[in-house]
């Protein structure tokens, strides 16, 4: 599932090759997808204009568009890839390249209709949202106000304050995209491990040592996914499976529940914290 660094590999690749393109057709035929716009509505907004600047803020993301003539500018694109989602750009010369969620291993030949949204450009490429589980969502300017501060962008300062307010687990709080956005289950798991915090902490027991622990570790986990492309490059993702076991220490991986989500620890570096240990 994309996570903050799969979004920023399709921002990045957008703001490279997607930009200064003019618009000359848009498919927005899929309904859902582009709800809640109707078929042609996107078409009609965009068409004429060039994509100026691509955004990110944790998982969202979000183009500016030029004016038709002049300086003059045109509506905010919201692009969000969902579970498994892609950013396809085709170049004048039909060259082809990718952002997002990394291909799954079982690639089948793709089928046209999993292209959920495409704009189609003057010069004869195009983009498009790849997207075979159609979980991803256009939508004309976005409302990204519920987020909270990006992950790789949150000071220390804000992330303590963020992080400690109330009683809920600290996986959960981190998961929370109201807090802090762009975190998904791959890199909660990687950043509480890295910091050696048991996921299922209630963060009103984090003391601030703790708190500048999760932040050091958030930065460099983010740092790192972004730079090899991905959550699933994480240090502690592959032995996220029974019998699995930890690279740093070598005791025995648990799993459990946190937060609604599967959650997988260190049985001794992040064994529960007893009122004792704080
Ligand atoms: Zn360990």
């Amino acid at each position: 599932m994309p996570e903050l660094p799969e979004v920023e590999t399709a921002r990045r690749l957008i703001a490279d090759l997607g930009l200064g393109r003019r618009i000359a057709n848009v498919d927005d035929a899929d309904t859902f997808v582009c709800r809640p716009h109707s078929p042609g509505e996107l078409r009609a907004a965009l068409t004429g204009r060039t994509l100026t600047a691509a955004h990110r803020r944790g998982k969202a993301m979000w183009c500016e568009t030029s004016g038709l003539d002049g300086p003059d500018y045109g509506p905010t694109l919201g692009i969000h890839l969902g579970m498994s989602g892609r950013i396809v750009i085709v170049a004048a010369n039909g060259w082809v390249a990718e952002g997002g969620d990394p291909p799954g291993r079982d690639a089948q030949p793709r089928k046209a209709v999993w292209d959920r949204f495409t704009l189609e450009f003057a010069d004869g490429g195009r983009l498009s949202l790849f997207d075979k589980r159609r979980l991803g969502r256009i939508q004309l300017n976005p409302d990204i106000d519920a987020l909270g501060p990006d992950a790789r962008e949150v000071t220390q300062a804000d992330f303590r304050a963020l992080i400690t307010k109330g009683t809920i687990a600290v996986k959960a709080r981190l998961l929370d995209q109201s807090k802090i956005a762009g975190v998904g289950n791959l890199l909660a798991d990687e950043v509480l491990w890295q910091a050696k915090v048991p996921p299922a902490t209630p963060v009103s027991r984090l003391q601030r040592k703790d708190a500048d622990r999760l932040y050091r570790a958030l930065r460099s986990v983010l740092a790192s996914a972004v730079a090899k492309g991905g959550a699933h490059t994480g240090d502690v993702i592959a032995s996220r499976r029974p019998g699995g076991t930890c690279p740093r220490c070598g005791h025995e991986m648990v799993h459990g529940t946190v937060g609604g989500r599967s959650t997988w620890w260190c049985s001794r570096e992040q064994a529960a914290w007893s009122p004792a240990d704080r």
